[in-house]
Order: C-alpha cells, then structure tokens, then sequence
C-alpha cells in the first residue's frame, strides 16, 4: 500500500510554526516515499472557522513550497463541516452493532459523577448509567452516543513511529461521547472516518494529540477497520526548555515572511525542528525530499531559536540565484520606497555586495534605499560625526578630482582617494566615512569604492555637492 499522509488544521486562524513544522514532516515523508500528501480542515467549531484562515494556511503553504494533493475524484479539500453524514453513518454503524448505545444523562448529572467518582478516589469517567438501557432512537429525552468500550477489552497499545511503543490500560477510559445530542460527531469520530475515507496510511502529527489516539484507536477497532500507523512530533520549546512563549508559539509562517525571512530559511529551519541528518544544517526541499525518515525525528522537544533562523536565512541571501532574490526583494523595496522601482544595473551590483552583509530582506531593502532616492536623508548621529566642517575641503577636493576621472570604476576612484588623502593628510577611514553618508545617509555600506561606482558618477557628485551644503549650513 502507498503512503497516504495528511496535515489536518482547524482554520482558526494563520498557520503557525509548529503547524508548519507537522505539515512540512508530513508532506517530506510522502514525497520521500512517492506518496501523497493530503489536506483536511477540521472546521467543526463553526465559530472559529473562517474562510480567511482557510486561505492564510494555504497562502503559507504555497509560500513554503509545499505542495498537496486532492483525492481521487475531487476538486476540492475535505472539510469536516461538510462531511457530517459520513460520520453520522458511522455512529448508526457503531449502534447497529452493539458497540455504542444512546445515552440521555444530562452535563450536570455526568458531572455530579464524576465529582463522586473523584471523591470516591475513582478514574473521574462516565458511570454507564445508560450502557443496558436500550434506548432507542424514539427516545422523547435528548440524547448523546457513547462508544461501548468492552469489559476486559485487550489494552489499546501501538508502535509510535517517534515516541515508541505507547498505549493504556482500557480501564483508563471510560465510555466516551461520539455524538452529540444535536448528532453531530465529536472530533474523535470524525478524525477516524476521514483518515479511514482518505486512505491515510501514515498519521503524523503534533505531541498534543498522542493522548487522543487511545479513543481513536478503540473507533477502529469498534468498526473493525485497519488503523494507520502513528507519529507524533514532540513539542515546540524555548532555548531554556520552557514551554514556549505565547509571541513564539503564535509566530505565523506569514509574519516571518513579512520580516523579511526567505521561504527557503523557513522551510529549512522548520525541517530541522526536531529532525536532523547527520550535522547537515543547510538542505534544499529536494534534498529534504530525498533524506526525510520518521527514525531521524528525535523524541524530545525542540528547541526554537529565532537567531538560527536568522543565521539559515543569510546563507540563502549569499547563495539564492539573482532572479529569485530579486523577485523576493521587491515588495519590501516598494514598501521602503512607496514605488517600484526599475532594477537597473547599478541596483542588481548593489544587491551583489549586499548578499554579504543582510540579515533578512526587509535589511537589504533598507540598505539598499539610498540608491534611488532623490535626496539622501542622513541617519543624523553619522552626520554629525562625519560631515564635519574640517572635512569640506577634501570632499571639495575629492569633487574635483572625481569630475576629472577618465574612467569610472574602482581603481579610477582608489586613486582618486589617494590623492586627496596625500594632499591634506587624512586617513582613507575619515573620508571614506564622509563620502559614504553623503552619498548613502548611513555610515554603513558596502565598500565605498563599489558604492560610488556602481552609484555612477552624476548622482555621486550630485551627493557630494549636497553634503557640502549640509556642512555649510551647519557651520
Ligand atoms: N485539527 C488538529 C489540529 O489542528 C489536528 C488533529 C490531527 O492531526 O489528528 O491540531
């Protein structure tokens, strides 16, 4: 049989870190296995579900690369809302048999049995009160189902492909709801019918739901169907070992994308969350494709470290081919600039030399701003430290002596410097950090000689002249 694997999320909100990180185990080990990768929303809490964070969760999966498919025969993605007469045929089929009965205990009465049960020193479950009832369908009183777990049932134990072998002693459950009073199906119910419907082979999914598979486990058993094999990813912790914070944890695939991480950094982070391959750090979707097992998932939590985030993401700013780069680049120029802007040559150097020195996106568009502005603003600390009235004449100078260069390029403008440093005695670092505000604002940027260069040499003395008024009217 293929390997069938799924990624199962209630659409209540974007798709966080850890979602994506369950999505992205799920979809590596399919797609390493030639399987397929599906989707499900479990939208049955009609309050919380919207549409709008149906789209965000596919928008983030599209963003990340990580592609699903539809079954067989349809056009759409499964929705748990749409799927009730399923799970009410499979509740009837439960009662059929005699392996769930109906139950008209009301909230308060289970709870007062419950209460007993504590005080008594009791497992705080169901009591069975309606177990040997019979009621029917005609029953005039509201009534849930219950799953009839048999006395002296063999124990629910399986082979967690992460956690090991897990289970429980059946005593430990009591005779637990699967429909409710106005029919519709409790989670439980509904997850088994749709990954037995879905032909789900494999259930990877987060630590969370592993005390959820016992019950789900007694539903196969009770309709007699062959269950899928379980793996459940270990929790998300903070650096400390800390539960993680609520800022973290809620960290949306979409908020790292909008401060400025690339999808290949998120993927890559996200497939190392608990899943390692040797001491590999960097690995392409292909190569997760390729080396992906449910056996290199370790069994304790993982740990998230936004600064190896950062870290992954400046290999791919060094190493991502220009176009990709550049198309990843716009909307966070068009967001500095208010405008988008024309690529030129000039630009597509700047980017060359700022691979080296950005951390996310959103830096190298700041970084690179100064390029196409009009007047440069300077950050006002650089100015008063290196626009200072001493330095007037040389930049004067360097003017002059840029103006009369035969060429434009990096030798021509090393030369240039050298001369004007001879001639009034200065160091390259005092001059060359009063040219790089006056002609970028900052006293950050790459190698000035490159900058003016690729600057050209109109908009470079155009600056120079302008940082020359600044100096004067600061006077
Ligand atoms: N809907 C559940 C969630 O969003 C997933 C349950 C499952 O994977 O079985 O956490």
């Amino acid at each position: 049989m293929g390997v069938v694997t799924r990624y199962a999320p209630s659409p209540t909100g974007a798709l966080h870190i850890g979602g994506a990180r369950t999505a992205l185990f799920s979809w590596a080990f399919a797609r390493h296995h030639g399987g397929r990768f599906l989707l499900r929303f479990e939208d049955t809490d009609r309050e919380r579900s919207t549409s709008e964070s149906e789209a965000a969760v596919l928008e983030a999966l599209d963003w990340l690369g990580i592609d699903y498919d539809l079954l067989p025969g349809s056009d759409g993605i499964p929705r748990q809302s749409e799927r009730s007469e399923k799970y009410h045929g499979a509740s009837a089929r439960l009662l059929d048999r005699g392996h769930a009965y109906r139950c008209t205990c009301t909230l308060e009465q289970v709870e007062a049995m419950r209460e007993r049960a504590r005080a008594e020193g009791r497992n705080p479950g169901y009591d069975r009160s309606c177990r040997n009832k019979g009621i029917g369908p005609e029953s005039p009183e509201p009534f849930c189902v219950r799953l009839r777990i048999p006395d002296g049932a063999d124990p629910v134990r399986w082979d967690d492909l992460i956690a090991g072998p897990s289970g429980i002693d059946i005593s430990q459950l009591d005779d637990f709801v699967i429909a409710r009073a106005d029919g519709s199906a409790i989670y439980h119910l509904a997850v088994v019918v749709d990954d037995h419907e879905m032909g789900v082979s494999h259930v990877i999914r987060g630590r969370e739901h592993l005390s959820s598979t016992p019950r789900q486990l007694l539903l196969y058993r009770a309709l007699e169907w062959e269950p899928p094999l379980f793996a459940h990813v270990p929790l998300l912790v903070e650096p400390s070992g800390k539960k993680l914070s609520k800022r973290m944890a809620a960290a949306s695939v979409q908020s790292y994308r909008d401060r400025g991480f690339t999808p290949e950094a998120v993927l890559n982070y996200l497939i190392r969350l608990g899943w390692g391959h040797g001491d590999r750090e960097i690995l392409s979707a292909t190569e997760m494709i390729e080396l992906f097992d449910l056996e290199g998932v370790g069994r304790s939590p993982s740990q998230v470290h936004d600064d190896k985030l950062t870290w992954l993401n400046q290999q791919y700013l060094r190493t991502l081919p220009a176009d990709r780069l550049l198309a990843y680049l716009r909307p966070f120029l068009e967001a500095q600039l208010g405008a988008t802007p024309e690529l030129d040559e000039g630009f597509l150097a700047l980017v060359e030399l700022l691979r080296e020195r950005s951390k996310t996106l959103e830096e190298m568009a700041r970084l690179a701003s100064f390029y196409w502005v009009d007047q440069v603003e300077y950050e006002a600390k650089a100015a008063r430290k290196f626009l200072k009235p001493e330095l007037a004449a040389p930049l004067t100078d360097l003017s002059d002596a840029f103006n009369e260069l035969a060429r434009w390029d990096t030798d021509a403008l090393r030369q240039a410097f050298d001369d004007v440093l001879d001639e009034h005695g200065l160091k390259l670092g005092t001059l060359a950090q009063a040219v790089r505000v006056a002609i970028t604002g900052s006293s950050a940027s790459p190698g000035i000689f490159e900058t003016l260069e690729l600057l050209g040499r109109e908009r470079s003395l155009a600056r120079l002249a302008a940082a020359l008024e600044h100096i004067q009217a600061a006077d």
